[in-house]
């Protein structure tokens, strides 16, 4: 289990593309949201897009295997079909909060986590505002959290730093390469 985390606007998204292009073992989990799709989203793609109700139902069924809020809105993790590629051998990557790092990293011991910081604070906003995916009210609140979360992924196995996109995804790929070798190693 592989969870890439990042602020709004670190990258993550476009590396997560990136891995799943380069390495055909990796598959990515799709999330439930409350949050409105973005202009160019898929329901079922991107994300599962779902009413507040629905989620908190999905909730109450135990559905997911970490949800948070994040940025005002919920996203959940659903649990069952992560299992179906853990036995298939795939190695699944979860792009999700901090929050949902810790849970996981908390039920599975051995999932791999990676934080992706952008090169300065500057970028960031630079990005964040470039994408144009988010109202002042939004920006101002995923600006904000990026502090925290920059905090929080002090904690993960380990912190890339996305200044050139290109490194940034081979760094990743080779980390992930690593941690399979070390499995393989690792005696039962
Ligand atoms: P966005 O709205 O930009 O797509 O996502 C906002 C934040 O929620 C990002 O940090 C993203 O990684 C995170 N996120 C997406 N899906 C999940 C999920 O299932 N669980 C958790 N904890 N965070 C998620």
């Amino acid at each position: 289990m592989i969870v890439l985390s990042a602020p709004s606007g670190g990258g993550k998204t476009t590396i997560a593309h990136a891995l799943l292009r380069k390495d055909k073992n990796i598959v990515r989990s799709i999330s439930c949201t409350t949050r409105e799709p973005r202009k160019g989203e898929k329901n079922g793609k991107d994300y599962f897009f779902t009413t507040a109700d629905q989620f908190k139902a999905m909730v109450r069924k135990k559905t997911f295997l970490e949800w948070a809020k994040v940025h005002r809105c919920f996203y959940g993790t659903p649990g069952h079909w992560v299992e179906g590629q853990l036995n298939k051998g795939k190695d699944v990557l979860f792009v999700i909060d901090v929050q949902g790092g810790k849970t996981i990293k908390h039920k599975v011991q051995d999932s791999v986590l990676i934080f992706v910081k952008p090169p300065s604070f500057k970028v960031l906003k630079e990005r964040l505002l470039g994408r144009q995916s988010e109202d002042a009210k939004a920006l101002k609140v995923r600006l904000k959290d990026a502090l925290w979360e920059t905090k929080e992924g002090k904690h993960y196995d380990y912190q890339v730093i996305n200044d050139r996109l290109a490194e940034a995804v081979s760094l990743v790929l080779k980390i992930i390469q690593n941690e399979r070798k070390k499995r393989l190693k690792t005696p039962l």
